[in-house]
């Protein structure tokens, strides 16, 4: 009944693992993205990771870039394996410019172009904004937020400004509502949605289209395991939600290759929600909330 319910609403599998998928059946053409480079920041794992996947999966070559060179080597492996497209793994900090100008510099000594972006870097814990010291708050502004902008500020001056490009920022629904542990978050997200849209009107004379994208609840996740997880085993937080259910990653890979493809290229300076509708109705339940933080604390 479960597997008959998931045909008729038609949801894409997914691994729970940052493992790529079994099978994969394209509702695209194959070669959306042939020819095409996505430099992804974050790609070594969870949403970054299978958007990686699914982008090699429609032709399209990738560097996936985060602090952990190990993981990003393991995870390009696993991604060669599974879609036969390259995939370069490198080491960036998103708050220290220099090392993404490094890794952009050794991109395009590889492939010679990029022409996506995918801003996925981020960090993100439960904590009322009375316990969150100064520097954990500055943290999280710090890696979203300004790495958002430095990433895609050096992009910019090395290869889009010239050629054109596409940016999608990986955002959250945090401050629609002012969800209660999330102070640091909700904001740090909310300038990245308010930068999408100043930079799509600067920079969309260059021909470079900047969306961002919010996903709500995404299973086989970091976020989830951390921020959700608990609290969806033990509550009917599902019901509460339009859909009935949380989000798999192969959805929100979808939904960026859209925002990604030349199926958008009439989109720009906008957010597309990714959530099953779940921010209209989601209660903001602080005390439930407060109860994973402290357990996971
Ligand atoms: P994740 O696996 O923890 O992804 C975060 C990635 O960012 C990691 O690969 C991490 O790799 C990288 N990163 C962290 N700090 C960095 C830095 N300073 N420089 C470069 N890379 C850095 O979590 P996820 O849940 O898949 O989240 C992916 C994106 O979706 C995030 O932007 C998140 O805010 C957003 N999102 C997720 C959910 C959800 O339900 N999971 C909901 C809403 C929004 P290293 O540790 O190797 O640096």
């Amino acid at each position: 009944a479960m597997a008959e319910a998931a045909m008729a609403a038609q949801v894409p599998p997914d691994e729970e693992a940052d493992e790529c998928l079994r099978e994969y059946r394209h509702l695209l053409s194959p070669d959306l993205l042939a020819g095409q480079v996505a430099f992804i920041t974050g790609g070594g794992s969870g949403i970054g990771f299978r958007i990686a996947e699914i982008f090699m999966r429609h032709g399209c070559r990738t560097v996936i870039a985060s602090r952990n060179l190990e993981r990003v080597t393991e995870a390009s492996k696993k991604l060669v394996a599974a879609t036969g497209q390259q995939c370069l793994p490198l080491s960036i900090d998103v708050r220290q410019p220099q090392t993404i100008v490094a890794a952009v510099d050794e991109a395009l000594k590889e492939f010679k172009r990029i022409n996506i972006l995918i801003n996925g870097a981020a960090g993100n814990f439960l904590c009322p904004a009375s316990a969150l010291s100064f520097n954990a708050f500055k943290t999280v502004i710090d890696i979203d937020t300004i790495g958002t902008f430095n990433t895609s500020k050096v992009l910019f001056e090395k290869y889009f400004r010239d050629h054109g490009g596409v940016i999608v920022n990986i955002t959250a629904t945090l401050s629609y509502r002012g969800q209660a542990l999330q102070v640091h978050a909700g904001a740090a997200k909310a300038a990245i949605d308010a930068m999408t849209r100043h930079l799509a009107v600067e920079w969309g004379p260059n021909n470079i289209r900047v969306n961002s994208l919010a996903p709500g609840p995404i299973t086989g996740t970091e976020g989830f395991r951390r921020l959700g997880g608990k609290f969806a085993e033990k509550s009917s937080l599902f019901d509460m939600i339009p859909l009935q259910r949380a989000g798999n990653k192969t959805e929100i890979a979808h939904s960026t290759l859209y925002l990604a493809s030349p199926l958008s290229s009439y989109v720009t300076g906008t957010t597309l929600v990714v959530d099953g509708g779940s921010w209209l109705t989601s209660a903001n339940n602080f005390t439930a909330l407060l109860g994973i933080a402290s357990s996971s604390a």
